[in-house]
């Protein structure tokens, strides 16, 4: 973790869960990786997807990647930034 890749099969991506209803074949698709979140509000939560839905979240509309490793990086450095705002109060 942050970012781990799963090699069970018995867990099930997270937003195929919710794009689609119970009986739909999608609904429990396999998870490839999980991504374990790192800011302070969300410290620990653990999200599972799918290797469709990782990939679907890794890419832009204009084609551009942004890995989750730079998203964590991102959401990390916002928050201290915000904690910074909050700390000159
Ligand atoms: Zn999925």
């Amino acid at each position: 973790m942050p970012i781990r890749k799963l090699q069970t099969r018995n867990i099930w991506c997270d937003i195929c869960k919710l794009a689609y209803p119970k009986n739909h074949p999608l609904h429990s698709t396999p998870a490839v990786l999980q991504v374990m979140s790192e800011t302070q509000a969300r410290k620990g939560m653990v999200k599972s997807y799918c290797q469709r839905c990782a990939n679907d979240l890794q890419t832009w509309a204009d084609g551009s990647i942004w890995s989750f490793r730079d998203q964590l990086n991102y959401a990390i450095g916002k928050e201290e930034i915000n904690g910074m705002e909050f700390g000159e109060l």
